[in-house]
């Protein structure tokens, strides 16, 4: 067994100096606050409260180095931070990508781009909540996408479109991933990518359009126009042309994180399953008595414990400074198939009433359905493992 796995803590009820401060605070955002925000218009959704609560807290700055302000936490802690806060009736999706987007300054960014960004993202006081990949006519095939940047003495101009942007509107900067030339001959398809920050403060007002997806709560996602975008040679972080390389660095670490919120998600799913199964009673005992309601928790309780294990081993490998590679994603398709069954599960138990709006169960189902699709759909991933794992040929 490698130093890595030896140093891997497997224990899931660690860390409890994170989780219980975390759980209190999520206290304050119950259920009917999350259902409020579903009855709003959807340019009213965005969960603005829990997102300052959260960015005041000072837990996503968890990823920064203490060198630029953050708490240099490894990420295991991250994970643990997103899994309390999905194991109760919140979700992290308006706030999350202030945890992750960091990393790729930290990794990539110039040391004046780190000293101008870094401490604030960790405070808090700057929000990197948004980062535009996808875009409609390309989808999965990001080699393919359409934005172009070019240059204009020393400034970069963007034209294009982006789809699925979430929190574009709440974000001070965002990511943006820009053709900025054609990949040479033979070589990756998605070399010639160059990755930029921008901000959004500027961009809302002067070259960027955004239009409202009217879609789940926890999404806010935006279409966004760039017209003609004006953004200065500092806006392109490290290498011009090697930003897809970044994004997927980044990438793995956004899998073990979805992981975790998935894994706090079946947490949450077991904690009301088990709940209502001993409340509940038909034919004269509580619906717990039944094999029929005990067996489906129980297997899907085992799979939750796989995928666990799994995410601690993704995290404990970047830990360990090393690229996670296939096993994020593995750690990020096993959480999701594994709150996906414990979702399902806890509708059996529930019956007719895992319908009703107030038992918040289908809301819940519907945030644990979206990981399956974003950010990395099953089928990129399970593509990952096929080609970099089981060495077959290259799919997508
Ligand atoms: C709620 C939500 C939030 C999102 N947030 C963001 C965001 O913040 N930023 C951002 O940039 N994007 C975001 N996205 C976009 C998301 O990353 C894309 O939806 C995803 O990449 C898939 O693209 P698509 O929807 O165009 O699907 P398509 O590419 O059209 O694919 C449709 C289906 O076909 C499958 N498929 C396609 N090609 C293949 C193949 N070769 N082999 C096998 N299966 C294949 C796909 O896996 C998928 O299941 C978000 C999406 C959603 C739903």
């Amino acid at each position: 067994m490698t130093d890595t796995l030896l140093k891997m803590r497997i224990d899931d009820n660690d860390y409890d100096e994170f989780r219980d401060p975390l759980k209190a605070m999520c206290a304050d955002f119950p259920p009917a606050y999350w259902r409020q925000l579903e009855d709003s218009s959807p340019d009213q959704r965005y969960p603005a409260e829990f997102v300052d609560t959260m960015l005041k807290s000072g837990f996503f700055g968890a990823l920064i180095a203490e060198d630029f302000g953050g708490v240099g936490l490894p990420l295991r802690v991250a994970a643990v931070i997103l899994q309390t806060i999905h194991s109760t009736s919140c979700n992290a999706g308006g706030v999350v990508g202030q945890m992750y987007l960091s990393t790729i300054l930290s990794q990539h960014a110039s040391e004046a781009q780190k000293k101008k960004y870094l401490p604030a993202i960790a405070a808090g006081e700057t929000r990197f909540l948004a980062a535009a990949i996808s875009e409609e006519q390309s989808g999965s095939d990001l080699a393919a996408m359409q934005t172009t940047a070019k240059k204009d003495g020393d400034n970069w101009v963007i034209n294009g479109t982006k789809s699925w942007v979430n929190n574009a509107q709440h974000t001070d900067l965002m990511l943006l991933l820009a053709r900025t030339s054609d990949a040479a001959e033979g070589a990756d398809p998605c070399d010639g990518l160059t990755a930029f920050l921008v901000d959004m403060n500027v961009a809302l007002k002067n070259g960027v359009t955004a239009g409202v997806i009217d879609a789940v709560t926890n999404s806010n996602s935006d279409n966004l126009v760039f017209d003609g975008l004006q953004l200065p040679a500092d806006a392109v972080i490290g290498e011009v042309g090697k930003g897809h390389d970044y994004y997927r660095e980044l990438a793995e670490i956004e899998c073990i994180l979805y992981a975790a919120c998935a894994s706090g998600d079946s947490d949450f799913f077991s904690e009301k399953a088990i709940a209502y199964a001993n409340e509940r009673v038909v034919f004269g005992r509580p619906i717990s008595h039944n094999q029929g309601i005990q067996f489906p928790i129980s297997k899907a309780y085992i799979e939750v414990q796989g995928a666990k294990l799994i995410g601690n081993k993704a995290a404990a490998i970047f830990d360990a400074g090393k690229r996670p590679g296939a096993t994020a994603s593995m750690a990020k398709h096993m959480a999701c198939e594994a709150a996906w069954g414990m979702a399902d599960a806890c509708f059996t138990t529930h019956g007719g009433f895992a319908f009703a709006r107030e038992y918040d169960v289908e809301r819940k189902w519907r945030d644990v359905r979206i990981m399956q699709m974003a950010p990395q759909g099953t089928n990129l991933l399970l593509s990952d493992i096929a080609v970099n794992d089981l060495g077959m040929p290259y799919s997508f």
